[in-house]
């Protein structure tokens, strides 16, 4: 049979769908949320955000995930295309609406005349027809032990953690102040997408401490305490030097503070706009595992939190991923069973923007396998190409974890200037070679 399967109606699920049946191929998605949950969707919507609601940097010339954003929306990308739709003021950030976005996507997937839903949980690797397994961090645990006794290599799992999100109203605003870093954004909206809780010494001190002393969820055993190393727990940070928040979430630069206009902040916690109405804010980069209770009270130290009230506590989560490596071809299809391929986190990218963009190249893939189309590789100069070629070979498969986009990745330009004076000359060369290539890979469709 011709028809597409694809498993998980996530970010990257979602993305695959759209792409190949846009290409014309019939295409059914499983998903089995509502009926099967995880612990961190809360809906049955097909390309629900899970954690935080921004897809980063949607700067496209200086910036690897903003290149990303620029090459989805040149391939009519479905994520892309609703994130622009929903989106939120949040300086040169995309941050979106998030229950708008996934409604969105999940109208759009289900009206197409190419597409059709199934709400079932899928358990097992078929040995025939065209599938995408797409199926993210939290695969279901009876399809991932069907993973791993097809693969023979371990599914690892290890801790990312969520940042809490607490309401607009509860927050002191005679100490907090809203202000963006370095005023960056042009609309008095975008100006406003961020709160400010300064911290004197004696009070960043107390923090710290409080924190390092706070109860933790402990990891099941056998678990590998790994993190995602841009989304390590502000407990984690602090424990690795006093000093580590100060210089990272907890930065006090490019902001002034609105009460106290000549004093310096020793620390300042920010907070970032959760929801167009602007009710909810996330604290940003507070992604934490520390115990409910512990939690509440060690953030409500923070000077303007004291009465805050939390719509959603951080949580710690597990992720699940393959040695893709090892186990996938240059197409993402499993090298020991070609019918089935893999797309989204589990091929180890990570984040919203790399996962979808996984999916738009399985969908085109699996598509273009079906119609009989031939293919030219994916450009490697493009941060598609960049990134596929990283998780299906160009990493070390010994010590691969998972991988964001950046300008590492990709193939150096020559006759340009190295060091930090050169670096600006430097990605602007990487973002106009990858959009010349993506431009001509994205022609060789039509
Ligand atoms: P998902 O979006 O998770 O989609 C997978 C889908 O497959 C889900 O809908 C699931 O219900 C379904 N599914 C699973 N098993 C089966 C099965 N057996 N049968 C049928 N359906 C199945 N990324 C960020 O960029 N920013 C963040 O702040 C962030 N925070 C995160 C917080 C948590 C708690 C977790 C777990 C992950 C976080 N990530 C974050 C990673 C984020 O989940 C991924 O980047 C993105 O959602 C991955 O897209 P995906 O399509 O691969 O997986």
């Amino acid at each position: 049979t011709q028809t597409l399967h694809i498993v998980g109606g996530g970010m990257a699920g979602s993305e695959a769908a759209w792409q190949a049946a846009n290409m014309g191929v019939q295409v059914v998605i499983h998903e089995m949320r509502p009926k099967v949950k995880t612990f961190a969707h809360q809906t049955g919507n097909l390309g629900e955000m899970v954690c935080s609601n921004s897809f980063r940097s949607d700067d496209d010339e200086q910036n690897a995930v903003g290149l990303l954003h620029w090459e989805m929306r040149a391939a009519n990308g479905l994520i892309m295309a609703t994130a622009d739709k929903h989106r939120l003021p949040a300086g040169g950030a995309l941050a979106v609406d998030r229950e708008p976005f996934a409604q969105t996507v999940t109208e759009n997937l289900q009206r197409h005349p190419n597409i059709s839903v199934s709400y079932e949980e899928v358990t097992t690797l078929p040995d025939d027809g065209h599938w995408i397994f797409a199926t993210g961090p939290l695969t279901s645990s009876a399809l991932g032990q069907a993973i791993q006794a097809e693969t023979g290599a371990e599914a690892l799992a290890f801790f990312d953690a969520i940042a809490p999100i607490l309401y607009a109203d509860s927050i002191d605003m005679s100490q907090a102040w809203m202000q963006s870093r370095y005023d960056k954004g042009e609309t008095e909206e975008e100006q406003t997408a961020y709160l400010n809780c300064p911290m004197t010494k004696d009070q960043y001190e107390a923090f710290i401490d409080a924190l390092l002393a706070a109860e933790k969820t402990e990891f099941h055993e056998g678990e590998t305490a790994g993190y995602f190393d841009g989304c390590l727990p502000i407990e984690v940070m602090a424990e690795r030097g006093r000093e580590t928040l100060r210089f990272g979430p907890m930065k006090p630069v490019g902001l002034t503070n609105a009460h106290k206009p000549d004093e310096k902040a020793y620390a300042v916690v920010q907070l970032r706009r959760d929801n167009k109405l602007a009710t909810l804010f996330n604290i940003v980069g507070f992604q934490t595992k520390m115990k409910y209770g512990a939690q509440t009270q060690v953030l409500r130290m923070i000077p303007g939190l004291r009465d805050a009230q939390f719509a959603r506590l951080g949580g710690i989560h597990r992720n699940t991923f393959l040695n893709s490596p090892t186990l996938l071809d240059a197409q993402m299809r499993l090298k020991t069973k070609p019918n089935i391929r893999f797309a989204g986190q589990i091929t180890g990218v990570e984040g919203y923007v790399e996962s979808s963009a996984m999916g738009l190249l399985a969908g085109r893939m699996a598509a273009a396998e079906i119609l009989g189309q031939d293919l030219p590789e994916v450009p490697q100069d493009s941060a598609m190409g960049a990134l596929i070629h990283h998780i299906t070979g160009g990493a070390e498969a010994k010590t691969f974890q998972p991988m964001n986009v950046n300008f590492g990745l990709f193939r150096p330009v020559d006759g340009l200037k190295g060091g930090r004076r050169g670096r600006k000359d430097r990605y602007k060369a990487y973002t106009d070679r990858a959009k010349t290539v993506w431009s001509e890979w994205i022609r060789s469709f039509t």
